[in-house]
């Protein structure tokens, strides 16, 4: 067992965090205030290869896996989590389902373009009546010779605006009572006809993150796009948010970290009482926690993701990482404000911003609660 990144992942990590630390930081409270999509850092992030980490080099990507992915993307969202959860949704909610139950034509028709960043991709499940219990999804898609029509609104699509490529799940079967055995997988492309993106959500947090709903009126995809099985949709589905969490773990480390850094230095700068408030023990213990705490919660996402690029059982352990590594998160923003007192609540000091930015981490890609209940059901089932 070692605790050290190899020295591959450290390159990884230094070039992550010069970008980071060089460009993306210096425009995340633009891109907060202004809701401006990060287009110009996901072409630098793709030319670093940081959008093709899942992809195998068979497909133009590096194949590094979750562990490099999980690695680079700590560094993106200590910087911005809008360009965070970005990078995330690309690496984990799309090239990774692909190259998990694509067929091979779909990977090479798909695959290198999305590594390089000539595509950016986006994952549709939660409907307006669907979002916790998915499997209630009611968007049809009626078979017409080679083509497949689908009908229904999709919302809260992450990068729906701007996406090429998006995987879309829908209802198959129309027998409702089949709830998950009636879902299937598409690979939709924005030019298909019927197809059409609504306006997006003007959000507390992730603010230059794109999140809008979809129009699918009469929308026309080839049989060839079905991804995987018909009827194995929600298998697709649950599969990839098993990696998914691991990215949203990784965004909340990520913002964490940023928080303590900005308490660390706010708390050696701010004086009260004539002295550094740093000094004063209660501000210590709480810096204490946070470090404490964040680097238990890192310990669980690479725990997960090593097991993901392992090929082992891991969606236990990825809900574990999200839920502790939200919760942790959550805890951080909130004590990073409190330790600047009032200018934390003020757009002049980018807590605020963190503190905005990391409630997202216990909604999406699963609640809070919903983590509890898959962690319970392996629990319950008699795992480990
Ligand atoms: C900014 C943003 C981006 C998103 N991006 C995407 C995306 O890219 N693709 C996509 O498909 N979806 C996306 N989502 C949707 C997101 O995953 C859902 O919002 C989330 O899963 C919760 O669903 P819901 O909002 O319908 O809440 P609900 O399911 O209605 O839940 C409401 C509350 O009830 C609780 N609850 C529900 N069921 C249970 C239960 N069985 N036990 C205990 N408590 C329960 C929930 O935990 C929550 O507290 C995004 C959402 C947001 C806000």
């Amino acid at each position: 067992m070692d605790f050290e990144l190899s020295e591959d992942l450290r390159m990884i990590q230094a070039t992550a965090r010069k970008l980071a630390d060089e460009e993306i930081a210096p425009r995340a409270a633009q891109v907060d205030e202004h809701k401006i999509f990060p287009m110009e850092t996901m072409k630098k992030l793709a030319e670093l290869g940081f959008l093709g980490f899942l992809v195998p080099e068979k497909y133009g990507g590096s194949g590094l896996g979750n562990l490099a992915l999980v690695t680079a993307l700590e560094e993106v969202n200590r910087a911005c989590a809008s360009t965070g959860v970005t990078m995330s949704v690309h690496n984990s909610l799309v090239c990774s389902p692909i190259v998990r139950f694509g067929n091979e034509a779909q990977k090479q028709k798909y695959l290198p373009r999305l590594a390089k960043g000539e595509l950016l991709g986006a994952y549709s499940l939660t409907e307006p009546c669907s979002g916790s219990d998915a499997a209630a999804l009611m968007t049809s898609a009626r078979r017409e010779g080679d083509t497949w029509v689908l009908n229904g609104t999709k919302n809260f699509v992450t990068t729906g605006s701007y996406a090429d490529v998006l995987i879309v799940f829908v209802r198959t079967n129309p027998d409702l009572a089949l709830k998950a055995k009636g879902v299937s997988a598409f690979l939709v492309e924005k030019t298909f006809p019927g197809f059409k993106a609504g306006k997006p959500e003007d959000k507390c947090g992730i603010r230059g993150s794109d999140t809008s709903s979809l129009f699918l009126e009469d929308c026309r995809v080839p049989a060839e796009n079905l991804l995987g099985e018909e009827g194995k949709g929600f298998n697709i589905a649950m599969d990839t948010l098993d990696g998914g969490r691991i990215g949203i773990a990784t965004q909340s480390l990520g913002i964490a970290q940023a928080c303590l850094d900005a308490a660390r230095k706010y708390a050696r700068d701010r004086k009260q009482f004539g002295k550094p408030i740093g000094d004063f023990q209660a501000i210590q213990w709480k810096q204490a926690e946070m470090a404490t705490e964040l680097e238990a919660a890192r310990l669980l996402v690479q725990r997960a993701a090593i097991l993901r690029d392992q090929g082992r059982p891991h969606a236990k352990e990825a809900a574990m990482a999200k839920l502790a590594a939200s919760t942790m998160a959550n805890r951080a923003a909130k004590e990073a404000v409190q330790i600047h007192g009032g200018v934390g609540y003020t757009r002049d000091f980018p807590v605020e911003r963190y503190f905005r930015d990391v409630r997202i981490t216990e909604l999406y890609e699963g609640t809070t609660e919903i983590q509890h209940l898959v962690i319970a059901r392996h629990l319950l089932k008699g795992g480990k």
